[in-house]
Parts: C-alpha cells; structure tokens; sequence
C-alpha cells in the first residue's frame, strides 16, 4: 500500500475510534481527501486529527469534530444547508456530498476565493460561497433544513435561529473565544426550540463585520 493510502486509512479508522460511526459521514469524509484544504508546511499533517492553520489567521478544524459535528446535523439528500465559516472549505465539501445545496459564507474574502477555488478543482458544483458577517445569515435564501456554525458565538444567533425551518437542525458551538465551548444541537419543532449539549469543544471566534482580507 502507498503512504498516502495508508495514512488515508489510519485517517478513517481514527475516526470511528473517536465516534463518528455514521456510514455516509464516513463515505463523504473518504471522498473528500482533506489533503486539498492545507497548504504548504501543514500539508504534510492533513490527515492527522488535529486542526491546522490556514490563511487570515483561522483554523481548519480537527477532522473527528467535523466528522461528529456533521454526524449531529442528520443531512439527508434534499437537505438545503447553510454554514457559517467556511475556512479552508473542507467542511462545506463534505456537506456536499450529503446534501442537495450548500451555502457557506465567510466574512475572509481571501478565505472564499481560496475555497472557491478548491470546490472547482474537485467539482463539488452544488457549493456557493459568499463573502458575509455569517450572523446575519442568509434571508433570501431562508429557511434551512440545516444550519452549522464552525466559529463560536456567546448565544446562538438569533437571525439564524429563525432561518431554521421547522423540523430543521443547527449545530454550532457556544460559549467565550478563550475558554472551552459546548457544542450545541438545536432542533426546531412546532412549538420551539429544543437544545442538547453533545460535548465541549474549541473553535475560533465568530467575529462581527467582514474582514480585511
Ligand atoms: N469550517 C471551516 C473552519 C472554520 S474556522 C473549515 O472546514 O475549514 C472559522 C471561520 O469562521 C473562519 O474562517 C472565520 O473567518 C469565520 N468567521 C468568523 N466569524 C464570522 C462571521 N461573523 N461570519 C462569517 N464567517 C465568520
């Protein structure tokens, strides 16, 4: 077996370990290689469980988190997802391939361009990326069957909350930039919100305003 191979295998099973056991998240998280997502020095580290600095100062995330994460948000076929932060764009690629249409913003123009990038590349055309503050979420395109958030806010948005369909899920996680956080499923029902605390994690800030860069 080549080392690329190899190291793509203890990739996938460090996965499971970690609990993410969801057959079609696995398939997805197999398709997408997350190899095409770092660049430069960190390439070499892709397929380690660890998140890796990207451009502007941010984070790629820690592939087990976004193998839960997307385990949590339950994305079927017809599914019209939205994401707030799309980094490196690797967890939206994976979203990809588990729905019918993914919008990702982030509020890095850098971050989009390079994304964009990537997606054509892989031929991932049900992706759009858009430069925005992400809090605001996306109301022309509202409601969503699924929301994920992969930067933390003090409180779910509000904005976001009623872009939710109802019966919809979001996940996202909660709590002070310097601190742990709580990843938090939201799920919609006709008479409210319903939260559950899955485990702590650490993301980088959801930040108001677009960036400079
Ligand atoms: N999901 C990404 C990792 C995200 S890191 C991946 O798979 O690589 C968090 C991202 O959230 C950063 O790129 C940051 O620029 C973005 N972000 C922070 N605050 C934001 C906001 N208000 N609106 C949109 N994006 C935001």
């Amino acid at each position: 077996m080549s080392d690329t191979a190899e190291r793509k295998m203890r990739f996938l099973f460090a996965l499971r370990t970690k609990g993410v056991t969801d057959a079609r998240v696995l398939g997805a998280m197999e398709a997408i290689d997350r190899g095409e997502f770092v660049r430069g020095i960190f390439a070499e580290r892709a397929y380690e469980d660890m998140p890796l600095p990207i451009a502007c100062g941010q984070t790629i995330s820690q592939p087990s988190v976004v193998g839960l994460m997307t385990q949590a948000l339950e994305v079927s076929p017809r599914d019209k997802v939205l994401e707030i932060g799309t980094g490196s764009g690797y967890q939206a690629a994976i979203l990809s391939q588990l729905a019918r249409r993914v919008y990702t913003l982030d509020r890095h123009r850098r971050l989009v361009r390079e994304a964009e990038e990537v997606f054509a590349r892989l031929g991932l055309p049900n992706i759009t990326a858009m430069t925005a503050d992400g809090s605001h979420g996306l109301p022309d395109q509202a409601p969503f069957d699924r929301i994920i958030v992969t930067a933390a806010a003090e409180d779910p948005p509000g904005p976001l909350l009623a872009q939710l369909r109802i019966g919809g899920i979001m996940v996202l996680p909660v709590g002070q930039s310097d601190t742990v956080q709580s990843l938090i499923k939201v799920t919609r029902g006709p008479a409210g919100y319903e939260y559950d605390e899955l485990r702590p994690v650490r993301f980088v800030p959801l930040v108001e305003g677009i960036g400079q860069d």
